[in-house]
């Protein structure tokens, strides 16, 4: 292809800077402002390795399968989850905790196996997400694009291609954050190279194992890697359509304790749109975060450190929050349903009044008259003497 015939040929230069993007992730002819500003479009040959990544789990019905090569799946799957949400959620968008810049550039090594593109582009989106959220800006909220754009599609619009830098200084001001971010295939292929050479080794070291290299190129790298991104994917398209809404936050971000065990604690999505600086997502302890149980963990080594909590500002406005669904909900069993028997409505009723009794603790501090407040207002609706409110 000439040069000439190149830009006679606007289709044939676009899917000539889609080649050079699956190597150069910052190659933008005509600026990195230009494609952002086009109009969503699948740009299908930059996505010819994304579409690879899913049809090589076909790949598996070929090789077979080996319990070695499915566990290695299924371990993977979670260790790279924490990647996605302890690394480049809650590190790099987010700096809810600190570590040295060597710490830094291993996070970014490990977050770069779960061929999420680099850490610079992920924070630079996410980031957006946040400052947008729900609202036209939003590149991947299902009520502005509908479900199937928030959950695949926008990653595949050319304009979302390009990392904004000067968006993410803080992080952009590493030579070496920026060098994995441009070349962000780079981990990915090591990586996958690395679990085809380890099987080669079982093969030959292991043969009791019954486990190939191609069984755990097919299932450790294609299989776990596909399952990974829609997992994540979740947490942009499900997390603002499932689940229940704590705090009024200006978008439609919800609290999912399935999406939270699928992502392994982003699933308290409401939780983090409402105060997105601290590392925990569960804000109590039986909301299911380990992403934060493993970053507390680590803390304990030394490598990370300045874990940030969740402010008693926010915990007293959560313990309000639910103060006053629960009421509603023993108001609904008491009203809505005069038909039902006493012990269906015990039931809601003995649920609310655990919920406030629970949330009064957090409400103590700063306003320490709201703590025994909830528990009476509660009392007073439940109880089976109490009139329905005209
Ligand atoms: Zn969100
Ligand atoms: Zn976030």
């Amino acid at each position: 292809m000439t040069a000439s015939s190149a830009s006679r040929f606007p289709l044939l230069r676009r899917a000539g800077a889609a080649l050079v993007q699956w190597i150069d992730a910052d190659h933008a002819p005509g600026g990195a402002d230009r494609m952002r500003a086009e109009p969503d479009r699948v740009d299908w040959v930059r996505c010819i390795p994304f579409i690879v990544l899913h049809a090589g789990c076909l790949g598996v019905l070929w090789a077979g399968w080996s319990p070695f090569a499915v566990g290695c799946a299924v371990a993977l799957y979670f260790v790279r989850m924490f990647a996605v949400t302890g690394i480049y959620h809650r590190y790099f968008s987010h700096r809810t905790y600190r570590t040295s810049r060597f710490g830094q550039f291993l996070l970014a090594v490990w977050g770069g196996t779960t061929v999420q593109r680099g850490a610079l582009w992920w924070a630079y989106h996410h980031r957006h997400h946040h400052q947008h959220s729900d609202g036209p800006e939003d590149a991947h909220s299902p009520h502005v694009h509908g479900f199937w754009w928030s959950h695949i599609g926008w990653i595949t619009s050319r304009r979302n291609f390009p990392t904004d830098y000067s968006k993410i200084r803080d992080l952009a001001k590493y030579p070496e954050l920026v060098w994995l971010n441009r070349f962000d295939t780079v981990v990915p292929i090591l990586f996958a190279a690395g679990l085809w050479g380890l099987g080669w080794l079982l093969e030959i070291h292991a043969p009791g194992l019954h486990t190939t290299r191609w069984q755990m190129l097919w299932w450790a790298f294609f299989v776990s890697t596909t399952c990974l991104f829609h997992g994540t994917a979740c947490i942009n398209s499900l997390a603002h359509l499932l689940g229940r809404r704590r705090f009024g936050t200006g978008d439609d971000s919800r609290n999912s304790w399935i999406l939270a065990f699928v992502t392994l604690g982003e699933g308290w999505h409401n939780n983090h749109h409402r105060y997105m600086h601290s590392t925990r997502q569960g804000f109590y302890w039986w909301e299911f975060d380990p992403t934060y149980y493993g970053l507390k963990l680590m803390s304990y080594t030394g490598f990370i450190w300045d874990l940030k909590p969740v402010p008693e500002a926010i915990l007293a406005e959560a313990a309000r929050a639910d103060h006053a669904s629960s009421v509603a909900a023993a108001q609904r069993a008491a009203v809505l349903h005069p038909e039902l028997s006493s012990f269906r409505k015990v039931v809601p009723a003995a649920a609310a009044l655990a919920v406030a009794t629970v949330n009064a603790a957090h409400a103590n501090s700063p306003r320490r008259s709201d703590g025994p407040a909830i528990r009476q207002d509660v009392a007073e609706v439940v109880r089976p003497s109490a009139q329905p409110p005209k």
